[in-house]
């Protein structure tokens, strides 16, 4: 049985488990990474043995955050026993990707999330898809608990809390969110210092993919929606491998008159779409449909086919949104 809980109820569940298996999806970005982190620090505070797990490695521009190398393969769960199963900032069980059989397995589960599109795949699920990031639901929780935080705890949730707002330039930033970045400060975050190693720094095949997407940009729609590209042949002219698309695809948004983008790379498990929109747009329902998920403004999928039909399937449907 799968049930919505609170706060309390949230709090009470980890009350009773010592032994946590904590994950989050598949290739993750500052949020998944960040909360999970900040909580695996918090549970090991307040006595939890806690394993932290990710189906991909830790991506390159997050290896700055302290402890990312606590983060292990779902398969070191093997064999092992826990009393909780948790899952930070995913919508779904196929997006903890190889976690999931580990997390499944668990007697008691629990979801920590705020995707609009959550199924709430957990027995328990503490979701909000008010807050901006994962990492809001785990500052709310580790403060109700009385924990302190701690200084290497605010670079993780920083990390989230930026991640998700593109560095505080969208999402839902409300005053309980500056309220909880202040408390992230008062821990002793360098906040510059953060900003500079996780927003501002790229790596060189970051900016060579960028070129080649942007080489590849249309405008469509009437100029109210754009596509770009990137294919097995860009990536290797760029040294690139996914990792480096993260983000490219706001670039394709950012542009006046342009309400909705797109970004299609070419990927082994297939074309991997991601979506970006400015409201009153729902890319979400989209992503959705294409057996994906996300939010409103930013959703995505993958399409186990050719390219070209991807792209005509993907524009087809964006066209019908903005008509
Ligand atoms: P991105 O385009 O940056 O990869 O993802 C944007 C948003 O869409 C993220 O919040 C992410 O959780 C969601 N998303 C992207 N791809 C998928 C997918 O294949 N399945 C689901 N459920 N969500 C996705
Ligand atoms: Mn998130």
């Amino acid at each position: 049985m799968s049930t919505r809980i609170d706060l309390a109820q949230a709090l009470d569940t980890l009350g009773s488990a010592r032994r946590v298996l904590l994950c989050t999806h598949v290739q993750p970005d500052g949020d998944a990474i960040g909360s999970l982190l900040a909580a695996g620090e918090w549970l090991r505070g307040i006595g939890k043995e806690v394993l932290t797990v990710c189906h991909d490695p830790v991506p390159q521009n997050l290896l700055s955050l302290p402890g990312w190398e606590t983060v292990r393969k779902p398969h070191e769960a093997e064999g092992r026993q826990f009393d909780l199963g948790l899952s930070v900032d995913a919508s779904d069980l196929a997006r903890i990707g190889d976690a999931g059989r580990y997390f499944s397995a668990c007697p008691v589960t629990m979801v920590i999330d705020h995707h609009t599109s959550n199924t709430l795949f957990g027995q328990h699920n503490y979701v909000d898809s008010l807050v901006a990031a994962t990492g809001n639901l785990i500052i709310r929780l580790a403060e109700a608990s009385g924990a302190n935080i701690t200084r290497t705890m605010a670079e993780c949730l920083y990390a989230a809390l930026s991640t998700d707002t593109g560095n505080f330039a969208f999402g839902q930033m409300d005053e309980e969110f500056f309220a909880q970045m202040s408390r992230l400060m008062r821990a002793g975050l360098d906040i510059s210092a953060a900003a500079r190693a996780l927003h501002l720094t790229k790596a060189p095949e970051d900016v060579m993919l960028l070129g080649r997407a942007l080489a590849s940009l249309a405008f469509l729609k009437g100029g109210r929606l754009t596509r770009m590209v990137l294919r097995a042949e860009d990536f290797r002219q760029a040294g690139a491998t996914p990792e480096n698309a993260d983000r490219i695809v706001n670039h394709g948004l950012n542009i006046r008159g342009v309400e909705v983008a797109f970004l299609a790379t070419q990927e082994e498990a297939g074309v991997k779409v991601s979506l970006r929109a400015l409201p009153p747009h729902d890319v979400s329902k989209v992503a959705l449909e294409l057996g994906g998920g996300g939010h409103m403004l930013a959703a995505g999928c993958t399409l186990r086919m050719p390219m070209d039909e991807a792209l005509a399937l993907v524009e087809s449907r964006l066209s019908a949104l903005l008509s």
